[in-house]
């Protein structure tokens, strides 16, 4: 069945396959075997200064790109990759691919804004993560690092508080990811010190003008101001989003409402422009 269905994908879309070492070995296969044919890559979305609105970040998205079933977004495939525990991998890919983008824009001369990475825990917590960032990140790199705290922040160990340390030393700028999703936000919060909140998109999402949700979320932002911290409000995807948020006190937006994620190419031109 593997080989009539071609290199790759089959094993993690047919619902017929059942759960088992060969599926689990074919489904870690299939993107070890994505990783070595450059078949993931990045969309962008950008980020915008919710006062002015100039773009002042962009999150990197990976999406793989499969001969076979075309363009697939991170929720099918980055559960698969993480009981494979490969999403280390995926992570460390998608940072490769972004400096190496910069670097290119930065001898264009072409302006470019941070760009925000999402860090899974496998990858967080991976031996080869500082060396890696320490051997290849250079002046004229802006990188953020998101990192989720339902996925691993909520009991944070002393090493884990060294490793973002040492990370920021390096220049690395912090992002707490999903903020408010997990139990112990505050929490997080307080020990990390992130330059700044991501509020999660379940708060975002019923957004309307006087409800409860637009409460939480000037509370969110009181609290990122007390802190002493960034809020980024992510998820907004109506223009009602847009016209209840200005009512806010919030850093930067984004949203498919501001720009969905987009490609290289359609990026590059939004850069240029
Ligand atoms: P996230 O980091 O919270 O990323 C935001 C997700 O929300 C993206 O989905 C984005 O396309 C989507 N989004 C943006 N604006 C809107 C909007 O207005 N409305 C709605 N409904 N959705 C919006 P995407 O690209 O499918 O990524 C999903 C998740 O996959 C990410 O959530 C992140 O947790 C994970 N992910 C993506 N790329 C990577 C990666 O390179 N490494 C790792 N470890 N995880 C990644
Ligand atoms: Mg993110
Ligand atoms: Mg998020
Ligand atoms: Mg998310």
């Amino acid at each position: 069945a593997a080989k009539q269905a071609g290199r790759g994908c089959y094993c993690f879309f047919d619902s017929m396959t059942p759960i088992g070492t060969s599926a689990e070995y074919g489904a870690r296969q299939a993107l070890i075997d994505a990783l070595s044919h450059d078949e993931l890559c990045c969309y962008f979305q950008p980020q915008y200064a919710a006062r002015g609105g100039q773009m002042v970040g962009v999150e990197a998205l990976v999406r793989w790109e499969c001969p076979d079933r075309g363009l697939l977004l991170p929720h099918m495939f980055m559960p698969q990759a993480e009981s494979a525990g490969l999403t280390d991998r995926i992570d460390a890919y998608v940072f490769e691919q972004v400096i190496a983008l910069q670097s290119q824009w930065f001898t264009q001369g072409i302006e470019y804004p941070p760009v925000a990475i999402n860090v899974s825990r496998q990858r967080f917590e991976s031996d080869e993560l500082l060396d890696h960032v320490r051997a290849r990140l250079k002046p004229h790199h802006a990188i953020v690092f998101e990192l989720l705290e339902t996925a691993f922040l909520d009991n944070l160990s002393d090493d884990q508080l060294d490793r973002i340390t040492a990370l920021r030393a390096l220049g690395i700028g912090i992002d707490l990811d999903d903020f408010g999703s997990g139990h112990s936000s505050i929490a997080a919060l307080q020990a990390v010190r992130p330059d700044r909140i991501k509020v999660d998109q379940s708060l975002v999402a019923p957004l309307t003008f006087r409800s409860d949700q637009l409460k939480t979320l000037q509370l969110l932002s009181q609290i990122a101001r007390l802190e002493g911290v960034g809020i980024v409000v992510e998820g907004l995807d109506a223009s009602d989003h847009l016209t209840a948020i200005n009512t806010l006190d919030c850093d930067v937006l984004q949203g498919f409402a501001l720009k969905r994620p987009m490609p290289l190419d359609a990026f590059e031109a939004l850069l240029r422009d």
